[in-house]
């Protein structure tokens, strides 16, 4: 079984070309970044045309790099939401062609279930697996008792932590997207200044980081009336510890009351070394395998699309021509 998967949600343009759901055959990726850097964060109408200049050449350079055709695909995958509704609609309106060009079956497919099936790439998922998404736009703890079914046990009722990371960095006149920047600084500097930790309702599963941005915020701006210097590499260590320890914290406790066999790391945030290397150590004595996704496939790319699209098709979930753009997608 072969299949195409398309994500255009944000500012990448990529596909990619997976084989019985595991197997990359290829995976092209057309980053925006460059375009966006000088306005500090993604401009949507910038997004969506350069997906509507790149879409086709990147669905021609996967076929070339699998070294296969329209004919050898069983079925295309595309993220349908959530996101900015004009760039998702290039990838869909993109796949709805190719799909009615060629006669090929469409499957809509939700970007976060995207990310958590990042890792079926290098793992088979046994159930009941917990999965921790951190993103962009997404910070939640998700539960799947079987493939293609998904329980958010857990959310941000605020920021995303990859929206703090951003706005952080930004504070600290770092470029974007700024996460990368503040873990690398993370790593050079002392945890020294003290910043709150949002553990909510005793027992809730829910995440806030807003209160952690301000604080941030306010200590640069405090010290800077002050007179005072303040090390950004401190600040970024201390921030980071905040966050990682709430995080972890969480999952941890969620994966003992659901007694899952795995835990995943998904999203843009999983590329972040301070938090893989705080899960790894936490789980190390612990029963539960802990999966966390190569480097290349915790931000956006085509290949977690089409793993999602792999197991959808195989349960006969596929889309008509009726599938449109959701920017407000619910993951269940
Ligand atoms: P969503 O998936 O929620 O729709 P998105 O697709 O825009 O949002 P991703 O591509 O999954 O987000 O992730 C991008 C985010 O990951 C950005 O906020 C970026 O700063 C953050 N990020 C990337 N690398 C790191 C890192 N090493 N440490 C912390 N954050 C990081
Ligand atoms: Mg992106
Ligand atoms: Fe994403």
């Amino acid at each position: 079984q072969i299949i195409m998967g398309i994500e255009t949600s944000c500012d990448e343009t990529a596909v990619a070309i997976v084989k019985n759901g595991r197997e990359v055959l290829s995976n092209v990726i057309a980053s925006q970044i460059e375009s966006h850097k000088r306005f500090g964060g993604v401009v949507p109408e910038i997004a969506s045309r350069h997906h509507v200049e790149e879409i086709t050449i990147v669905i021609e350079e996967a076929l070339k790099r699998a070294d296969i055709t329209f004919a050898d695909i069983d079925a295309i995958a595309v993220t349908e939401g959530p996101g900015l509704v004009g760039a998702l609609l290039v990838g869909v309106n993109a796949a709805k062609a190719v799909s009615f060009a060629h006669n090929i079956p469409l499957v809509g497919v939700h970007h976060i279930a995207g990310h958590i099936y990042a890792n079926r790439i290098i793992t088979e998922f046994t159930f009941p697996l917990l999965s921790l998404v951190v993103s962009g736009g997404h910070t939640e703890l998700v539960l799947m008792e079987e493939h293609g079914v998904y329980k958010v046990i857990g959310e941000t009722r605020d920021d995303a932590v990859g929206e703090a990371y951003d706005k952080v960095a930004r504070s600290l006149k770092l470029p974007y997207p700024g996460g990368p920047h503040i873990d690398r600084l993370a790593h050079e500097g002392e945890a020294s200044i003290k910043l709150p930790r949002a553990w909510l309702e005793e027992g809730s599963y829910d995440f806030s980081f807003s209160g952690l941005k301000s604080a941030v915020l306010n200590t640069l701006h405090n010290a800077d009336q002050r007179g005072e210097d303040i090390e950004p590499k401190d600040l970024a260590a201390s921030f980071q510890e905040s966050v990682i320890e709430v995080l972890v914290s969480k999952t941890k406790r969620a994966a003992e009351e659901f007694q899952v066999r795995q835990v995943l790391l998904a999203g843009g945030v999983a590329a972040n070394r301070g938090l893989r290397k705080a899960l790894e150590e936490s789980f190390s004595e612990s029963e539960v395998e802990l999966i966390i996704p190569p480097l290349e496939l915790c931000t956006d790319n085509a290949v977690m699309i089409a793993a999602v699209g792999s197991v959808m098709f195989e349960k006969g979930k596929t889309s008509d021509s009726r599938l449109n753009a959701n920017p407000g997608l619910e993951l269940k």
